[in-house]
């Protein structure tokens, strides 16, 4: 399911070296100028919770855009405010405009260092491809990513905070450069515990994280199916978990493919910080819900402040007072 589709418009037509390919993703690790997409390139397949055939265009935008959502006549920035629903999925609605399950997608983008980016979505949600975000690490690297005239924002954390919900919590602190992640999963049966932790870079993003694919338990597609949820959920598109048992016949990417993918996921709700975060997240039975309660209770506790890029390698102060 799915293709890809580069649109060749919009962007410098030089041809691409693997090497010097290569040599600009290395490059995008350190970057200080914001970033945008070479030219638009375009995917489709179906949603997995509406079952239904989309389509999404990723193309270059301005600096200063962030990531826009463009449909139906609206244009939703990706920024956790306009969140409106978390369950299994990261759903933006502003009016009659909604876009489900972005987080994938702007886990890519955000992995990758990818700052400013127009989505032209056709359909109501983003296409579920093989429930990884390696699709769309696919379609950015066939774009190519490029500088812009402006130097990188980046939201740096200033003090502590912390949310918890049952026995799940989240929580935020600041570091010296970098965002480093560390997340903690428990599930009875074949998952049990699993930990991970890594410091966010486009290298890392790849090798660890974008090939982890969505999971699910088949004792809850009953209820996610009379709920709406799901529906195009299968073994092609999510990791279906049956006590110990994995369904789907060519088994994990990974022995700890789910806590990999629980770290994807947080990378995508992250992004609607709105800018690359520069701080230390954990969380422990996390999920969109909570990552989505961390960044309200940090911008009400005020803990986030604007930095330019090349500011923050300069005076990576450890607690710089707001
Ligand atoms: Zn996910």
């Amino acid at each position: 399911m799915g293709n890809l589709h580069p649109n060749g418009q919009a962007g410098p037509a030089r041809e691409d070296s693997p090497i010097r390919s290569k040599l600009r993703r290395s490059v995008t690790a350190a970057r200080a100028a914001q970033t945008t997409l070479a030219r638009a390139v375009t995917l489709s397949g179906r949603g997995v919770h509406g079952d239904r055939e989309s389509r999404v265009t990723l193309a270059p935008a301005a600096p200063h855009s962030g990531i826009v959502f463009s449909l139906g006549g609206a244009e939703l920035r990706a920024d956790w405010r306009v969140v409106d629903a978390t369950q299994l999925r990261t759903r933006l609605s502003v009016g009659a405009a909604s876009v489900s399950t972005v987080e994938h997608l702007l886990a890519a983008l955000s992995g990758l260092g990818v700052d400013n980016a127009l989505v032209l979505v056709e359909g109501d949600e983003v296409p579920a491809m093989d429930g990884s975000a390696q699709a769309f690490v696919a379609a950015i690297d066939e774009a190519g990513v490029v500088d812009l005239p402006a130097p990188r924002a980046l939201l740096q954390v200033v003090h502590a905070v912390r949310v918890s919900h049952g026995a799940g919590w989240a929580e935020l602190a600041p570091a010296d450069s970098g965002l480093s992640l560390d997340v903690e999963i428990a599930f009875e049966g074949l998952i049990g515990r699993q930990r991970r932790a890594l410091t966010l870079t486009p290298d890392h993003f790849r090798t660890e994280l974008a090939r982890a694919r969505s999971f699910g338990f088949l004792r809850d597609a009953e209820r996610l199916w009379r709920e709406g949820l799901a529906l195009g959920a299968s073994l092609d598109n999510t990791v279906v978990l049956d006590g110990e048992t994995v369904l789907n016949p060519q088994g994990l990417r990974f022995a700890d493919e789910c806590v990999r993918h629980k770290m994807l996921d947080v990378v995508g709700d992250l992004a609607l910080a709105g800018a690359p975060l520069v701080g230390a997240f954990r969380s422990y039975r996390g999920g969109h819900a909570l990552n989505m309660a961390l960044l309200e209770a940090a911008a009400r506790e005020g803990a986030l402040t604007w930095r330019e890029a090349a500011s923050v390698a300069e005076a990576p102060a450890r607690h710089p007072s707001p």
